[in-house]
Order: structure tokens, then C-alpha cells, then sequence
């Protein structure tokens, strides 16, 4: 049986929201990843120490046994600079969500230039600033690439600045990667795999609408080939993000996309289709590790070539949730985690 190896896999952007849905969601990414970064937008959203640490401890009661690193972040607002010394050692990043433009972000920032003091402070004490680069353009399609100037802006202004540019999805995104020493980007699952036809283009699919949109297939393409190199500026980042199933499926779908169970099996499977196994290590971990300079913990995860069914349907008592490739077969699946 072929099998393929992973030390200490990392999802670098995933939501795990709170409560019940947490303890539904959590055991998938926590079996197959040795951490992760863990996005603040529950509600209310994480803007103190008190409930950055009760949500962490939250998170790892959901993961239970499972060895798993939570990296916690918290949603960047105009705190007092000295608050950014004391938080420094609890966090990986700060979240920048422009107000209102994705799930619970309505206390995003709503102007760049008033959290200069702020971004400064990150700068100088290397905390790296986590963005959802999107703004309120009213064509979705060009949210992205409309907020291009401002993630630019920032990289000019803060050089030693880390700005992580999130669940990237054009390809004008990614020349900018290319062009700022300073900027990096996560790319998720769905991002390297659907475009606006997967979407909507026969019937609508809710369970694939998430922010930012998936785009054209040449966007899908140019994220699919960043991740498939692997440069050392790009990561994995999931952007798992559940919503319950009746919400999902209701007349006013909220963004997000529940990836978590699809992850390893369908990773290996692009990679090595387009033969580029090699680089995947890279990928999925190596690079977060030097971007970020963190140490995960040691956790290797094999997957053998056999057929895996994504689940049809993720659920405990009250919550369902539909996963990216819900009943689906891959060709590889997990086989031991060590
Ligand atoms: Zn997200």
C-alpha cells in the first residue's frame, strides 16, 4: 500500500466557533493537524486576555485527546499600545476584518489609517497582522482586488511588519505576495479547487459560498499553482468555517465553508496528481513554521492510498453540518496519526 507521510501538519487560518459547534468541529481538525491558527470571530469576539484564555481552553476541551496546538489570535481594534506588550505572548497574530465584511466582523476596522498607532506597536514587538482583505465594493467579485492599495499601504508604512494576507483567492492578489517582502498569504482548500461555476452555475450550492467568493477559473488556477510550488511565501490555511445546516440551507446563506473533515485526503490527492508530492511538506507545514517561526508540536500523520468517503454530513445532537466534498470519495485516506 502506497503511503504518504506529514510532520506535524498545520491549518493556519480556521474557524472553530463556540459551544456545541465547537465540539462538533474541533475532533476533525484536531485529529489530523498538530495545530492551528484560531480565528477570533465568535461572539462576542475575542478582545480581551480574560476570554482569549477561557476560549483556548474551550478549544482544547473540544479537542480531547488529541494532540493539538491551538495558536490564538484576537480581533484587531484600537486597544492602548501597552495592551499590545502584555498580549504579545498569548498570541500568534491579530485579526483585521474591515467592518462587517464576513461572519461576526461588524467591529472590524473601519478605517485603516486610525489603527496606525496600533500596527505600529505590532511592528515593533513582531506580531504579525492577520487580514481579511476585503472591502465593501459592491461588485463581490472585486473586493479583493479592491483592497489591494490598503494591504499595500500597510506593507509600505510597517516593513517589519508581517501582514498575512488570508484565504487569498485572484491572481492579482498573488502578484502582490510576489512584490512585498513583508506580505505572505494563506490559500485554502477551496480556493485551489472551485470556481463561481462550482458555486452557481448550474444550481446554487450554499454549502460553497464563502468570503471571499470563489472567483474565475484562471484565479483558480493561480491559487492552485502558488500552492502546488509551494513558495516560501504561501501556506496552508483552511478557512474552515461552519455554519449549521439549517442556516446554510435557509433563504439567506451565511459565508463559509466547512472543509476540516477533506483536508489531508484531498491535499495529497491534488499534489500528487499534479506531481508534486515533494512539495507538500512544505506546504502544509515547513513554510508556516519559518513564516511565523514557531516549533508545532511533533505529531506525524500518515495517509495510505485507499478510497475515503468524505462524510455526507457532520452532526451531534443539535448541530448539523455539510462538509466541502460532503460524500465524495478520495483517493487517499488517513491511516495512523503518531
Ligand atoms: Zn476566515
Amino acid at each position: 500500500m502506497q503511503t504518504f507521510t506529514i510532520k506535524s501538519p498545520l491549518d493556519m487560518h480556521l474557524h472553530l466557533r463556540d459551544s456545541e459547534m465547537l465540539r462538533l468541529v474541533a475532533p476533525y481538525s484536531a485529529e489530523a493537524f498538530a495545530g492551528g491558527v484560531i480565528m477570533p470571530n465568535i461572539t462576542p469576539p475575542i478582545t480581551t486576555l480574560e476570554a482569549l484564555h477561557a476560549y483556548r481552553k474551550r478549544v482544547l476541551e473540544a479537542c480531547g485527546n488529541h494532540l493539538f496546538l491551538p495558536y490564538m489570535t484576537m480581533f484587531l481594534k484600537p486597544y492602548e499600545e501597552s495592551f499590545f506588550e502584555e498580549a504579545a505572548a498569548h498570541i500568534i497574530a491579530m485579526k483585521l476584518y474591515p467592518a462587517g465584511v464576513t461572519t461576526n466582523s461588524e467591529e472590524g476596522a473601519k478605517n485603516i489609517d486610525s489603527l496606525e498607532p496600533q500596527l505600529k506597536a505590532m511592528e515593533a514587538l513582531n506580531i504579525p497582522l492577520s487580514v481579511h482583505a476585503e472591502t465593501h465594493s459592491p461588485n463581490l467579485f472585486e473586493r479583493e482586488q479592491n483592497f489591494l492599495p490598503i494591504l499595500e499601504h500597510i506593507a509600505k508604512k510597517f516593513p517589519k511588519l508581517k501582514v498575512m494576507f488570508e484565504h487569498i483567492s485572484s491572481k492579482e492578489g498573488l502578484k502582490l505576495v510576489a512584490d512585498y517582502e513583508n506580505i505572505y498569504a494563506t490559500i485554502t482548500l477551496h480556493h485551489m479547487t472551485l470556481t463561481v461555476d462550482d458555486l452557481m452555475g448550474e444550481r446554487l450550492n450554499p454549502h460553497l459560498f464563502c468570503k471571499p467568493v470563489v472567483k474565475t477559473e484562471s484565479d483558480r488556477d493561480a491559487v492552485l499553482e502558488a500552492a502546488l510550488n509551494a513558495s516560501p511565501k504561501v501556506m496552508f490555511g483552511s478557512d474552515s468555517a461552519p455554519h449549521p445546516r439549517e442556516s446554510k440551507e435557509s433563504a439567506s446563506a451565511p459565508a463559509g465553508i466547512f472543509s476540516a473533515p477533506a483536508i489531508l485526503p484531498k491535499l495529497v490527492e491534488i499534489f500528487e496528481r499534479h506531481g508534486k508530492l515533494d512539495n507538500l511538506q512544505n506546504f502544509v507545514s515547513d513554510n508556516a513554521k519559518s513564516i511565523y517561526g514557531i516549533n508545532p508540536p511533533e505529531k506525524f500523520v500518515a495517509l495510505e492510498k485507499s478510497e475515503y468517503r468524505v462524510p455526507s454530513l457532520c452532526k451531534n445532537r443539535d448541530t448539523e453540518v455539510v462538509p466541502l466534498f460532503a460524500a465524495e470519495s478520495c483517493l487517499w485516506g488517513i491511516s495512523s496519526v503518531e
